[in-house]
Formats: C-alpha cells, structure tokens, sequence
C-alpha cells in the first residue's frame, strides 16, 4: 500500500531527489534553500498511521526491568526509546514519533518489520499447529530445509534448525571437534560469536568476555584492511594462522571459524583474499572451516548472497541467525552429508529447531528476499550510501573510515586520522543526536567508536540520503 503511494508521490513529483526537495523547500519555505548540515533533514515520507499507543510507558517500563529483569541488559541512549510498533524500515515509540531504522533489531530483521509475508505464514501456521518437535513429521521444517538447502554452493546440503545464532555456533564447534577428533579451535581477534559457555571462548572482545575458562581456542590477528598490522596483505595475516598452529597447537586443528564482515567488531571486512589462504591452512591441519554468516548472509552484502562468497571459499560448515527469521528465534547450520553424520552417534535434539511456526517464517524470508529482489536493491543502494558517505568523510575530519558493502557498513569516528584515535566521546554525541534527529544506528567495534548501518533490506536511497543528511547535521552541530 505505501510502496504504491510513494510511487504516486513519484510519478506526480518525478525523480526521488526532486521529490526530497520539494519537500524540504516546503517545509522550510525560504530561499534560498540550505545544505543539509545548516537545518536538520526531514524523513522521507511514508504511508502508515501507527496505532495509539495505551499500554506502559518508558519510564515504568524502565523501573521494572531494573527489578525484574537481570542487571547485565543494557540500553541504547541516555532516555532509552520505549519502540511499540514497525513498519518495514520504520519504528515508532510510544509518543508516535517514526524513527529510521538502520539497525534492524541488531541486523535481524531482513525483509522488514511486520512485513505482511511473514506475518501471514507465522500467523497461518500458528492457527493450525504451533509445536510438536519433530519425533512428528511436518511439511514446513523439510520445505524450508530444502529451500535454505538450494541457496547454498557446493556439497552443503544438510540443515540443522536451531533457535539463536550462538546455539548455531555452538553446534558447529562440537561437529568439528567431532567430526576431525582435534580441541582446537581458530578464531579471530575482535570477533563474536556469541556469550555461551563454549561460543564465549570464540567471541574475542574483552567487552563481552567473563572470566570462565575459554576452551581450547587461539585467537589469531585480525586481518582488518583499516587497523590491522599488516593492512590489507592477506599473506601476511595467513601467514601468522601457519606460525599460530605450528606453534600454539598440537600441529592439528578441529576447525576455524571467522565472520566475513565482523560485525560486533564494527563492521570490518577481512582483507581480500585472506580466507582462501586460510581455508587451505587450517585444511592442512585437519581442520574444518567454519563461516558465521549470521550477520552477512541472506543477500545483505549486495555483491553475494553469502559474505563466505566475497572472498571466493566454500567453507564446511555455515551457520547463521538474525535476518534467516526477519525477528523470528532461528538458527541454523549447514554442512555436508558427511560431516552432518557425527551427530548421528548419540542422540541430538532441539526442542524448538525448526518448529512449524518459525519454519513457515523463515521460509517466507527466502521467498520475500527473491521475489523483491533484495540482493540486487542492497547492492544498489549500498553503493549509493557508500559513495555519499565518503563525500561526507572529505568534508568531516572525524569521519576516519567508511567500508562495507551492500547494507552492512560501518563509518568509524577517530579524533585524528594519523593515530586513528577512537572519537568515543563524539561518537556518544552524536549517537543521541541522530536519535533526536530520527535515526537509529547500531554502535559497534572494542572502542564503540563505530556506526553500524545494517537496515531491513527494504532501507532505500531516500532514505539513505536523509541518514547522511542527518549525519552531516548532527557533526556539523557538535
Ligand atoms: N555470530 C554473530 C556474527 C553475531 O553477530 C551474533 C549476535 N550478535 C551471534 C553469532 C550470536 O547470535 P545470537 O545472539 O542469536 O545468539
């Protein structure tokens, strides 16, 4: 319904940017008409009227999870936002006020918020079976297998269901250790991989590490094209992975795991052509190798439908989370026949994995993503968000680095570009500021010196010029 309103507003107003400033203009009716950085921007338009909202406000809200729910959850903002209702690429809180989402519930929510797809599937099947486990048999669990199945390239063509993304690397873990009959695992510094007892000791940021042990697991340098020692030469990184097992290890590894695009980490790539070398290393001494594609699969890098697919590598194992479900708890693992069939020694089983209900959504998200061609839209407007963000970085000293693809990028804030000091302090700042303004972004990497823009996939270049509009306001003003 509003995609066809907005294309009225189209055809009636021409192209986009025109469209934009007509509004502007109107809205600030003098001339003549400013740059961005000197009047706050104004949202893109969008038809859809939130429901009044009755029920508890932030304030109560906060006062009851503060006794009712553990003291570790943490907030984003000094006020935290009370979000009561979605709508594709927009939030809305409680007073109504729409906010721009670039964030996606932590990069979950792929298709867009309440799309009404998925609704419709979680809904349907929720009226006719919720839950059995599958000592039952059900139609949608193999449906969606065998769709998750034909997405992926080479000989990976057995699902695991699982309901989270650190269940999913949990899992993946054991079936290597299983699978090679070697501890050891590989992962790289500034990673996550989630806070279980086991994914714990893969995640490699202080930040999110308690002080239990962390399992047989060496963290390797972090190929990171922007801070890393060796910039952007692969070799060199691939060549401390060599040293690493040669001298940490028994000289054989149970697997290696890595995300393509770290995210936690700040949105940082991994240097082209690292995972090729190291695929054939950690092969070499037995291992597996694992891709966490719980961030960067599912089409949001533009370029490929799997991150792994950047850096030219099939890897053995894939695991994934967040955008699979569109919100839905879902996770999964992907392997070959071969290495799926360790599990089949003991008895292996996941109360909720693939349940009707999130089988049935998820498989929605693979027939949403195709049919509105989101690979193809991320691609697009990513590089569209990418090239005006970089002319931000000429005019902004701060800006100390832009680097993503498709809709997973990530703009880093130093106080000098020389020393690439983390602008933590400005990055808090203008954090609130972009909030006032009606954009939310994610805050990433050791320092929380980064923004993560990872929206619903829906996210289009209107909006993309207003989160740089409102980025260059929101700097310009500090
Ligand atoms: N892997 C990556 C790359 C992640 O970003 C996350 C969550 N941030 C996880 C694993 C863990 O997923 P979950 O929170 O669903 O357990």
């Amino acid at each position: 319904m509003f995609s066809q309103q907005r294309n009225l507003w189209r055809k009636s107003l021409g192209s986009k940017p025109a469209l934009t400033q007509i509004l502007r203009r109107n809205l600030f009716a003098s001339t003549p008409s400013p740059s961005p950085s000197e009047r706050p921007p104004v949202l893109p338009p969008f038809d859809h009227q939130p429901t009044p909202y009755n029920k508890m406000m932030a304030d109560e809200i906060l006062k009851k999870r503060k006794e009712f729910l553990g003291p570790s959850l943490f907030y984003y903002y000094q006020k935290p936002l009370n979000i009561v209702e979605g709508k594709m690429q927009y939030l809305y809180d409680e007073s109504g006020k729409r906010y721009l989402d670039a964030f996606a519930g932590i990069v979950t929510v792929s298709c867009g918020h309440c799309h009404p797809d998925i609704v419709n599937a979680v809904v349907e099947q929720t009226k006719l079976l919720q839950h059995t486990t599958t000592i039952y048999l059900h139609h949608a669990i193999v449906e969606f297998a065998e769709a998750l199945a034909s997405k992926m390239p080479g000989n990976l063509k057995v699902v695991y269901f699982v309901n989270s993304g650190t269940e999913a690397n949990e899992l993946a873990m054991m079936m290597a250790r299983l699978y090679t009959g070697n501890l050891n695992m590989i992962a790289l510094r500034n990673a996550y991989h989630g806070g279980s007892a086991g994914t714990l000791g893969l995640t490699a940021l202080h930040t999110w590490k308690y002080p239990i042990p962390q399992g047989e697991v060496h963290h390797v340098m972090n190929p990171n094209p922007y801070r890393g020692a060796f910039g952007s030469d692969a070799s060199r990184y691939a060549d401390e992975v060599q040293d690493h097992i040669a001298y940490a290890t028994p000289g054989s590894v149970a697997g290696f795991i890595a995300e393509t695009f770290q995210g936690v980490g700040g949105a940082a790539e991994l240097a082209p052509g690292y995972l090729k070398l190291v695929y054939d290393i950690v092969h070499q001494a037995g291992g597996v190798c694992i891709a966490d594609e719980v961030q960067s699969g599912f089409g949001r890098t533009g370029s490929h439908y799997w991150g792994f697919q950047t850096q030219g590598v099939i890897p053995d194992i894939v695991t994934m989370a967040k955008g699979i479900g569109n919100g839905l708890p879902l996770g999964a693992v992907v392997t070959t026949p071969e290495i799926a069939q360790v599990m089949s020694q003991k008895i292996q089983f996941n109360t909720f994995g693939g349940n009707p209900v999130c089988s049935a959504g998820g498989h929605a998200v693979l027939k949403v993503l195709d049919k509105e061609n989101r690979q193809t839209h991320c691609a697009d407007v990513g590089s569209h968000l990418v090239g005006r963000l970089k002319e931000l970085q000429h005019k902004h000293e701060i800006i100390g680095d832009v680097r993503g693809r498709g809709l997973m990028l990530g703009v880093e804030l130093v106080t000098d570009r020389k020393d690439k000091t983390p602008a933590k302090a400005e990055t808090l700042i203008l954090f609130e500021k972009l909030k006032d303004l009606g954009v939310l972004l994610g805050k990433g990497g050791l320092h929380g010196n980064v923004f993560r823009i990872k929206p619903p996939m829906c996210f289009n270049k209107e909006d993309a010029d207003f989160l740089v509009d409102a980025l260059d306001y929101a700097i310009s003003t500090i």
